[in-house]
């Protein structure tokens, strides 16, 4: 059985747009998940830790036969394939693969959280993911509309620039 989830992208080190591009790549090769939709690339203002260079952020639409977990650990593997390092919280990274969202299911353990505990406050994630599924409902109920709606009257959406 195949279920849709959200992979949210960054990167703020090195070759910006490359390394989102390698990291597509592997995803789609891995065994069980195909990429069914991508958004625009966005540049975007370091959050949390602001004394950083900005990043490029992305979000993908894949379909899954992995497990959450399965698939957390699949995209560590490439994070380190890609080179990532241990670094500072929140600090400069040449590749960032989090998942977002995983069907409807909410998951709460501490290697994995699901939706992503961040989605709702980062216009980052909530743009691009509105980009590719404006109808979208969270597993609470509520509508992808109504969050960025609700973040944007609180938030600087000028942090925010479409490639
Ligand atoms: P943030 O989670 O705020 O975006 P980060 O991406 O910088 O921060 P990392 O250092 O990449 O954080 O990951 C820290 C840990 O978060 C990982 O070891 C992973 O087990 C855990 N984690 C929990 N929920 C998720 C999720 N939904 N996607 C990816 N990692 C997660
Ligand atoms: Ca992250
Ligand atoms: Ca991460």
């Amino acid at each position: 059985m195949y279920t849709k989830a959200y992979i949210g992208l960054g990167s703020n080190v090195g070759d910006k747009k490359a390394n989102l591009a390698q990291a597509r790549f592997l995803i789609e090769g891995l065994k069980g998940v195909r990429i069914s939709k991508q958004s625009s690339l966005y540049e975007t203002a370091p959050w949390g830790k602001t004394d950083q260079d900005d990043f490029i952020n992305q979000v993908i639409e894949i379909e899954t036969e992995l497990r959450p977990l399965e698939l957390l650990h699949q995209l560590q593997a490439i994070e380190i394939k890609l080179g990532r390092r241990r670094e500072v919280h929140w600090g400069p990274r040449n590749i960032d693969l989090d998942v977002l969202l995983y069907g409807r299911e909410t998951i709460d353990l501490e290697e994995l959280k699901v939706p992503h505990p961040y989605l709702i406050q980062r216009l980052f994630v909530l743009i691009p993911l509105a980009e590719i599924d404006s109808e979208l409902v969270f597993p609470d109920g509520s509508k992808i509309g109504e969050v960025l709606l609700r973040l944007t009257k609180s938030a600087d959406t000028g942090d925010l620039r479409k490639l």
